[in-house]
C-alpha cells in the first residue's frame, strides 16, 4: 500500500510538476488549477481517512508523499498538504456532523481548508490577537484582520482563531464557509519563495455563522494539536528540496571539469555530497518518527484528549527546527556548487534556496520553536528526556 501510493505520487510529480519550476516560480495568478490535477489523479487530500474516498494515507506515509511532491515544487506541495492543519482540528474537536459535512465536501471536490490565525500586531504571541467572535442569538459574529493565510481564496472553508467578545480570556476556533458574506481578500502576498502557493491577507467583517460552527475547547489548544501534523509535513518539504539539490549537483558535477577531471571524482565534492546524504537521512528519520508518534495518538482511544493535554509534540517541534536548519545547510552548499550561475535566476538552485527558507519561518520561527521546547519540555523536569 505504502510503496504503491508513493510510486503514484512520484509518477504524478514527474508528469505534472517536474520541468514546470519556472511556471510555479512565476507566482501564477491561479495556482489552483494545478492542484486540480492532483485531484484528477485521485491524490488530493491523501491523508484524510479512506472512508472519505481518499488515498487514506497515514502521516508517516505523508512524509514521503510530501518529499516526492517537494522534489518537483515545494510551493505546490505546501498548498496540497497545508489543509491537514484544519482537517486534524475538525477530526479532533468538531461535532461529528460538522466534521463529516466539510471533510466529505473537501474529499469530493479536492478542495482546501484555510487557517486564519496570524495577525500583524500579535506576531507569534497568539494570545494577543484581536479578531473576535460575539454571540448574537444562536449565531457567532466574527470581525478582525488576519495577516497571513494560505489557500484562503480557493478554500471550501476557513478555520479562524478568534477571541470571545464576551470573555477576553477565552479563544475559539470557528469554521467559516468560504462563501460567508464579509470575507474579503485584502491582498495576495508576493513571497520570495514557495511561489507556487498563494498566501493572503484577509479581512473579516460581521461574518455570521451558527454557534454550532465553534469547535470544542480552547482555540489555542485546538491549533496546537493541528500544528503537530502540519509542522511535520512542512519539515518534510525540506527532504524533497534537499534530494533535488543532491541530484542536480550530481548532474552538474558529471560534466564540470576541475583539475583535469570531472568534479564528481573530486574528494571535496564527494565530502559535500556525503554530508548532504547524511542530512537527508536524519531529516527523513526525524520526520517519520514524529509522524509515527502523531499516528499512534490518532489511532488511540482518546486522541482529542491526549492532544489537548500534551499540546505540541516534542518530536514535531524537533523535526521542523532540525529540517529547517539541515535543509538550509544543504541549500547553501548547493548554492555554492554552481559558481556564479548559482546566484542567477537562470539556474534552479536559486529557487530551491528561496523555497527552503520557509521551513524555518512558517508555523513558528526557530526562536519560537526553541522557546516552546524550553517551556514545555525542559522546565517541567518530568517531561525531560
Ligand atoms: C508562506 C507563508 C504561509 C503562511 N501561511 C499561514 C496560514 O495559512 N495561516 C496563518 O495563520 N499564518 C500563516 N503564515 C504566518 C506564519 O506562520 C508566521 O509568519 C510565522 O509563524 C512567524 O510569525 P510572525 O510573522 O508573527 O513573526 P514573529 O514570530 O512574531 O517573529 C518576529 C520576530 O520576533 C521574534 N520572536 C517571536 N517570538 C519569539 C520568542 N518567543 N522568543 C524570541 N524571539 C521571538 C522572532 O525571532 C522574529 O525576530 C504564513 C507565513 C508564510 C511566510
Amino acid at each position: 500500500m505504502t510503496s504503491e501510493l508513493i510510486n503514484r505520487v512520484r509518477r504524478f510529480a514527474e508528469t505534472e510538476l517536474l520541468s514546470k519550476e519556472n511556471w510555479f516560480d512565476s507566482r501564477p495568478e491561479t495556482p489552483v488549477p494545478a492542484s486540480s490535477t492532483l485531484h484528477a489523479a485521485g491524490l488530493a487530500n491523501w491523508w484524510l481517512p479512506a472512508e472519505y474516498g481518499t488515498a487514506g494515507a497515514s502521516l508517516t506515509e505523508s512524509v514521503d508523499v510530501v518529499s516526492a511532491l517537494s522534489y518537483a515544487d515545494a510551493g505546490f506541495a505546501f498548498s496540497s498538504f497545508l489543509s491537514v492543519l484544519g482537517t486534524t482540528m475538525l477530526r479532533l474537536f468538531a461535532e461529528p456532523v460538522l466534521a463529516t459535512e466539510h471533510l466529505s465536501r473537501m474529499a469530493r471536490g479536492g478542495g482546501f481548508c484555510g487557517i486564519l490565525a496570524s495577525e500583524e500586531e500579535a506576531g507569534s504571541e497568539l494570545g494577543r490577537i484581536t479578531t473576535s467572535y460575539a454571540t448574537v442569538g444562536g449565531d457567532l459574529v466574527l470581525n478582525g484582520d488576519k495577516y497571513f493565510s494560505t489557500n484562503t481564496d480557493a478554500a471550501d472553508f476557513l478555520l479562524v482563531l478568534a477571541r470571545s467578545a464576551e470573555d477576553e480570556s477565552n479563544f475559539g476556533m470557528v469554521l467559516l464557509p468560504r462563501d460567508t458574506p464579509g470575507i474579503e481578500i485584502a491582498k495576495r502576498w508576493d513571497m520570495i519563495g514557495m511561489r507556487g502557493s498563494a498566501t493572503y491577507q484577509v479581512r473579516l467583517t460581521d461574518c455570521t455563522v451558527p454557534a454550532a460552527n465553534l469547535l470544542r475547547g480552547n482555540g489555542l489548544r485546538n491549533l496546537e494539536a493541528g500544528l503537530n501534523a502540519s509542522r511535520i509535513l512542512i519539515a518534510s518539504t525540506a527532504i524533497g528540496i534537499a534530494r533535488r539539490v543532491r541530484d542536480i549537483s550530481m548532474e552538474y558535477a558529471a560534466g564540470k571539469q576541475v583539475k583535469g577531471a570531472a568534479l564528481s571524482s573530486n574528494a571535496v565534492f564527494a565530502g559535500k555530497l556525503g554530508q548532504i546524504e547524511m542530512h537527508i537521512d536524519v531529516m527523513r528519520n526525524q520526520c517519520r518518527s514524529a509522524a509515527a508518534e502523531f499516528d499512534a495518538v490518532m489511532a488511540s482511544n482518546d486522541p482529542a484528549g491526549t492532544f489537548y493535554r500534551t499540546g505540541t509534540i516534542r518530536s514535531a517541534l524537533a523535526a521542523k527546527m532540525f529540517c529547517g536548519q539541515a535543509g538550509w545547510a544543504v541549500a547553501t552548499t548547493g548554492s555554492e556548487m554552481f559558481g556564479g550561475l548559482g546566484y542567477t535566476h537562470d539556474h534552479l538552485i536559486g529557487k530551491l534556496v528561496r523555497d527552503l527558507r520557509y521551513v524555518g519561518l512558517v508555523e513558528g520561527g526557530d526562536d519560537v520553536i526553541r522557546d516552546l521546547l524550553y517551556t514545555r519540555y525542559v522546565i517541567p523536569m518530568a517531561r525531560r528526556l
